[in-house]
């Protein structure tokens, strides 16, 4: 999102990337169907990411909030629709489309996509601007975007090497917890619940016998315990509360059932990292690093998440679009004149004259 961005801005980008490709979280989002965001407004979400997010994140969602998200998914081409339960996903339900929408825009704005490239480590440079050093070159840039995500499906890429980098450069890494993950129950419980799964269910989170606070939603029953987004919410507020000593009742169809988990599912297989670069040492109105003029961050390496629901990739938009803009405003990156290329052509079916229109169309007469 930001590279396309940038492209759209007429910055000149380069974004590396550390994986022989790029966006594979992206691919994996909302069971291969990829839940770009709500149908809610932007406070009606701000309201739902809870402390300390919900403030940091107000000024990102409230200049690109999910309508205008949408809005411009389908300017440049992506149709979306809304879901009976309010998520919105792109018309097609695949997210490869929505791989393809960013990477045909990247190549349409001549935005450069390095594959295979890791970004090893960032300094301030004497010239005023910053270095990026990956195996091959340093690369100096006025303006530097980390982008570089949680930790958590680390074959994804996501290895937490743009936490590295900022901690390197004298920023606040808050400690990695798993943030939508599901829970390990007793062999005993597993053997007497067959898998299913079991729509709104409303799960209460029980501490010291009293309830803290409610979710909603699907509860899976999985192989190794429990999970689903009314199980998966429970775990972030778990995480961002610290709470050690918690217990669930869930109500399914009137009934109670008290669900006592054994610990919750590793940090790698949570749909989202709870901390990461502290929002205390990065500017909310800009993206911009409070430690490192010209460096910024977006999505989930921030100490950013929300609840499912399309919560995590509108903030990583959000905030993409919030540093983008930052960026064009204030670094004097030399500029391009923006020229959109037309989308690749489809090839032509079988048996029809190859372009046999269009030379036709532009062969001058004599
Ligand atoms: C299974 C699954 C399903 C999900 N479904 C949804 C959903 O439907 N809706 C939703 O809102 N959220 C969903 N999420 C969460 C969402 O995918 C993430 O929050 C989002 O992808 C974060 O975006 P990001 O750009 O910050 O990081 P990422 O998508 O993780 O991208 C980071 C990129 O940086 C690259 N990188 C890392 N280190 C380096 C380096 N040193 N040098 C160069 N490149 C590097 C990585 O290879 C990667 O390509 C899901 C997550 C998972 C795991």
């Amino acid at each position: 999102m930001a590279g396309v961005l940038a492209g759209e801005a007429g910055l000149r980008t380069l974004i590396l990337e550390s994986r022989p490709k790029a966006g594979r979280k992206l691919l994996m989002c909302g069971n291969n169907r990829c839940n770009l965001t709500s149908a809610l407004t932007a406070s009606e979400m701000l309201a739902d990411y809870g402390d300390p997010v919900s403030p940091f994140l107000e000024p990102a969602l409230s200049a690109f909030p999910p309508k205008a998200l949408r809005d411009w998914f389908q300017k440049n081409g992506l149709q979306t629709k809304v879901q009976h339960d309010g998520r919105v996903y792109p018309q097609s339900e695949k997210a490869a489309d929505v791989h393809h929408f960013f990477t045909d825009h990247l190549a349409q704005y001549g935005v450069s996509l390095m594959l295979n490239s890791f970004a090893r480590d960032i300094y301030s440079n004497k010239q005023g601007g910053l270095t990026v050093k990956t195996d091959n070159m340093n690369l100096t840039a006025p303006c530097v975007l980390i982008a570089t995500g949680g930790v958590s499906y680390p074959k994804t890429g996501s290895v937490g090497d743009g936490q590295k980098m900022a901690l390197a450069l004298g920023h606040k890494i808050t400690p990695y917890r798993p943030g939508l993950a599901g829970f390990d129950m007793p062999p005993a419980w597993i053997n007497a619940n067959p898998m299913q799964s079991i729509p709104d269910v409303t799960l209460k989170i029980i501490v010291n016998g009293n309830p803290f606070a409610t979710t909603h939603g699907f509860l899976e029953i999985e192989r190794y315990g429990i999970g689903g987004p009314a199980v998966t919410n429970a775990s972030r507020i778990i995480a961002r509360h610290n709470l050690k000593n918690y217990s669930f009742e869930a109500d399914v169809n009137g009934q109670c059932w008290k669900l006592n988990p054994v610990k919750v599912r590793p940090l790698k297989e949570a749909m989202v990292t709870v901390g990461g670069v502290a929002l205390g040492d990065v500017n909310p109105q800009t993206m911009e690093s409070k430690k490192v003029p010209g460096l910024y961050f977006a999505g989930e390496v921030l100490d950013v998440d929300g609840p499912s629901g399309g919560y995590n990739l509108q903030a990583a938009f959000s905030t993409a679009r919030l540093a983008v803009e930052t960026i064009d405003k204030k670094c004097q990156t030399p500029r391009k004149s923006v020229q959109k290329k037309p989308a690749a052509k489809k090839r032509p079916q079988k048996g029809r004259p190859f372009h046999a229109k269009r030379h036709n169309q532009n062969r001058k007469r004599p």
